[in-house]
């Protein structure tokens, strides 16, 4: 456990860790935001509660917006 600042709370919160088989993942306690989500193994899938492009360096993306 560890304290984080909640941008949505706008205060610091004890950060919730819950964890699903090899996937981990970090939120606010009181809004549900989404500190962190990484996967063992495999890398971080949420960051800041938006999903973080493939970090797999074979799978760039065609076209760029
Ligand atoms: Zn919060």
């Amino acid at each position: 456990m560890a304290r984080k600042h909640c941008p949505r709370c706008k205060v610091t919160v004890e950060e919730k860790v819950i964890r699903e088989g090899n996937k981990v993942t970090k939120v606010c306690p009181n809004c549900g935001f989404i500190f962190v989500s990484y996967e063992i193994g495999k890398g971080v899938l949420i960051f800041n509660n938006e999903p973080v492009p493939d970090t797999v360096p074979n799978t760039k993306p065609k076209s760029r917006i």
